[in-house]
Order: C-alpha cells, then structure tokens, then sequence
C-alpha cells in the first residue's frame, strides 16, 4: 500500500495572492519606499493599488463588498508587500481593526461604513488606543468620553496614532466610566468608530510626530469634540473586551510582516555576499558571514511555522492567545536577527541608502515595540501560559 501525503509549505499557500501582490509591487520598486521615506510621505499610490485590487478587502465579509478570505490570506498580502521590500504599515491598520467592527459593530454601522471602505472610498485607518502617559496599562489612559443627550462629549489626548493624516474613520478608545468608579479596571472603557471627516477641527486636532521609519504617526488631541451617540461600537464599557478580542488577530498579521521582513533580508544578504569579493573569493565564503545568515534563516522558518499554526488556529475559533503571541515574539525577533546579519554582510555598503538595508533595518526594528512589546509578550506568556506569578 502506498501513502501520499500532500504538503503545503509555509510560504506557498495563497499562490494567486502572493502573485497579485508581487505584481503591484513591482510597480514600486525600493526607490518609490526610498522617495517617500525621505519626505515622510505616505505611499498614496501604493495604497490606492492595493485598494483598487481588492487585497485592504480582504477580511471585509462579501455581503458587505469585501473578499470574505481568512486571516491567514490577508497575512499572506501584508508578508508578500514586506519581502518586496516595501511596507505595509499605511495599509494594516484597515485589518486590524475590522475584527472590533466585525464582530462588535451594530448592523447599521457595518451596512454604512463596511461598503465604502470595501470600495475604497473610505479609510479606516486609524487606531487610537496609546496615550502618553499610560503606556501600555490601556486601563489607565486618561481620555474621557461623557454622555450628553445624543452625544458623547470627548476631552484628552493620543499618542502614535498612525495614519490619522491618511484616514476618514478612526476607532477610538475612551474611557466613559471613571477608573475610581468601576469594579474592574478593565471596565469602563468604550471603544467609538469616529467619522474624522466631521471631527477634524471641530474638537479634533492632528499632529505629525516626527520618527525614525516613515510611519506617518501622529498625536491627536480631542477638545469637547462632540461625536453622535450612535458611534458607540458595542456594549457602553466593555471597550477593552471589544478590541482585545481581535488582539490576536493583530499579532498574528503584523507577524507575517515580520516572516516577510526576514525573506528580504536573508534574500538580500544572500545575494550580496554571493557577489561581493574581498580577499580574492566572495564573502560568503567565509563562514563568519554564512553562519549569522543561516541561523537567522532558522529562526524565520521556525516562526514561520508558528505564523502559521496561529493562522489556523484562528480560523478554527480556538483559543490561540499562546500561538498569537509567540508567533508575534518568534517573528519579531527573527526579523530583527536577519536584518542585523544582512546589514553586518553589507559592511559599509549597508548604510547607504541606494541599497533599502538600512531603511528596511530600521522599519523591521519597530514590530519589537509595537503594537506590542516583547516584554509584555515575555510577561504573557510566563503569566497565562507557564502559570507563573502576575507581575504587574
Ligand atoms: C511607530 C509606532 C506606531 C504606533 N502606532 C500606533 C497606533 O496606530 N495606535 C496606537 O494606539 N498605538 C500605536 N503605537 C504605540 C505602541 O503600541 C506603543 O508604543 C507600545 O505598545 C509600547 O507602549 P509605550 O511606548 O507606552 O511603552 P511603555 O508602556 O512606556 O513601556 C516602555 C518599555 O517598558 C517595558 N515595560 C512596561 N511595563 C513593563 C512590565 N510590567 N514588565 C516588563 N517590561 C515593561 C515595555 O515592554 C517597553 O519596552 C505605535 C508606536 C510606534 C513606535
């Protein structure tokens, strides 16, 4: 008797949306990311493509205009944009966030918003959740919103709030309940889908903040801005729960830019010290250069697998706390040590600009601190996994 087996393997799957991806990659090439990294500019064009062929649809379900595809296939999109060497930071937040709307948002919000953004006219693309002086402990964060007849009334402050220059909705996270007055810390949080097209100048007041990557990140400020009770996404309080629920979600995208990071940087490096010669043979050669490479090369396929596993898991409506967050560490982390390894195999050449090493080093280096940081991932899974002792 014989028995075949078939196997997909990671980076294979989703070959028509790899394909289509790379195709309009190709029209932007790494001196359109280098251009626009120069201005801190937004890549409008890349993102009009990639809206006009449907793939920022992806998790949108098809009664609402979208592709209705899993999660695993949209962080299929944003690993294949990250190994063209571009990024998809101006484009994921719209994948993000669609869970919170997905899952929480009234029926009348998703048949008038869910459409327009499937059809490109309108972005969602901003996520207001960090405050300056809370940092990670959301439950602290200071912005107030206040009932008042058919409105709410919101005063305070964000900080990051990515591409709130480049969006027409944000989901914004306010506290409505004071800290002192509720049970739980977690409670009293409620999460708004804002129309900035109202907002912006009326109440709500945009700040570029300048950063080290092309990240078109701002801080946003909120002055008796007045929104109407019915951008109240779900339950009155239970904000946090709403946008927790799709955390895992998050991490396992925002992993597959880093799967696709590594596949740039180990292609990269590979070729460069295939071709560089010094001391009369190419530099790969020498195993001090081949080794740094190789084992980054491990790593990224190891998270890769993880990537992966949490995919499925996800779609399979398992818990997948644990997967969702190791696969944001491994992948993270795998990032980081291919970039560091094609930048050391650049030598001097690596930081000049012509050659996308340094600007990609420098982007890779952000998913170790956003939108999670590897010492609350460490923190999670020591706590909730390992069942050792609350830290904090
Ligand atoms: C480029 C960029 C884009 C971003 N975009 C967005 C966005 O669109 N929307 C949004 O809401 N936010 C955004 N963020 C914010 C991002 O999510 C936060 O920066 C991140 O969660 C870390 O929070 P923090 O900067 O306040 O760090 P802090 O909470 O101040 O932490 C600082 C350091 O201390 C560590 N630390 C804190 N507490 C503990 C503990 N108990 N144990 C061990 N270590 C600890 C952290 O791991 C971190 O390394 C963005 C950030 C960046 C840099």
């Amino acid at each position: 008797m014989t028995h075949t087996a078939t196997v997909t393997l990671p980076g294979a799957d989703y070959p028509e949306i790899r394909d289509g991806v790379r195709r309009i990659c190709a029209d932007f090439p790494g001196s359109y990311w280098r251009e626009l990294d120069e201005r801190d500019a937004y890549p409008t064009d890349f993102v009009q493509a990639m809206t006009q062929a449907g793939y920022l649809a992806a998790l949108i379900p098809q009664e609402y205009g979208g592709a209705g595809l899993p999660l695993r296939a949209a962080g299929v999109v944003l690993e294949e944009i990250h190994a063209c060497g571009g990024n998809a930071s101006a484009t994921h937040a719209q994948m993000y966030t669609m869970g919170t709307l997905l899952r929480h948002g009234s029926q009348a919000q998703k048949e008038t918003y869910l459409p327009q953004i499937a059809a490109g006219t309108l972005r969602l693309q901003a996520f207001g959740v960090s405050e300056p002086t809370s940092g990670t402990d959301t439950t602290r964060l200071k912005t107030r919103a206040v009932r008042d007849g058919d409105s709410y009334v919101v005063n305070g402050q964000k900080i990051w709030t990515s591409r709130a220059l480049h969006s027409d909705l944000m989901l914004l996270l306010a506290r409505t309940t004071p800290l002192e007055e509720v049970e739980r810390r977690t409670d009293g949080l409620s999460v708004f889908l804002v129309d900035m097209r109202e907002t912006v100048g009326n109440g709500m007041t945009i700040r570029p903040i300048k950063v080290m990557i092309n990240h078109n990140t701002t801080e946003v400020f909120f002055d008796n801005m007045r929104i109407p009770a019915s951008s109240l996404v779900g339950q009155e309080g239970k904000g946090l729960r709403h946008i927790m629920d799709g955390m895992n979600a998050e991490r396992i995208l925002v992993s597959h830019e880093s799967i696709g990071d590594a596949k740039w940087f180990t292609r990269a490096g590979v070729r460069y010290a295939n071709d560089r010669v010094v001391f009369n043979r190419p530099i790969g050669q020498n195993q001090g250069i081949q080794f740094p490479i190789a084992k980054a090369y491990a790593a990224a396929q190891a998270a890769e697998l993880m990537v992966c596993h949490a995919s499925e898991m996800f779609e399979a409506g398992m818990p997948c706390g644990e997967q969702a967050n190791l696969a944001k560490l491994l992948s993270s982390e795998a990032a980081w040590e291919a970039a560091e390894a094609c930048m050391q195999t650049f030598g001097g050449f690596g930081y000049a600009r012509e050659y996308d090493v340094e600007r990609k080093w420098r982007e890779c280096r952000v998913q170790r601190t956003a939108p999670i940081s590897t010492n609350l991932i460490l923190s999670y899974v020591a706590e909730h996994v390992l069942g050792l002792p609350r830290s904090y």
